[in-house]
């Protein structure tokens, strides 16, 4: 997964711009989290995930990337979070699809862990 990858980064009120490449990725982090359709992220409360925006059960959470990256550029390297919309223009593939792909394999591994079908 390495890619030359334009990245706005938002600094307090500043924004800022900036071009490195992606060298590394924390793989050993929560790589997706449980979405609302309102976009929100869910809380999984008991048995039931709820959304504190709609204030209802959410029923149709979704799954959507938050990979955390070790980016290079000309100031030295930082980590950066890569929301679902970045990834999926790098990975052309959905998060659901990474998490079905994992359970089908024998790789079956903890929710933390970036599967490796993922970075190859
Ligand atoms: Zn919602």
């Amino acid at each position: 997964m390495s890619h030359n990858i334009p990245i706005t980064v938002s600094l307090q009120d500043q924004i800022c711009f900036l071009i490195g490449e992606i060298i590394d990725m924390l793989k050993h982090q929560k790589w997706w989290y449980y979405c609302c359709l309102c976009n929100a992220p869910v809380s999984h409360v008991g048995n039931i995930f709820y959304c504190y925006l709609c204030k209802v059960e959410c029923v149709d959470a979704i799954r959507r990337y938050r990979i955390k990256i070790i980016i290079s550029h000309s100031n030295g390297s930082n980590i950066f979070i890569l929301e679902d919309d970045e990834v999926m223009q790098i990975l052309k593939k959905s998060c659901s699809y990474f998490l079905i792909d994992e359970r089908n394999s024998s790789q079956l591994k903890d929710d933390y862990t970036v599967p490796n079908s993922m970075i190859s």
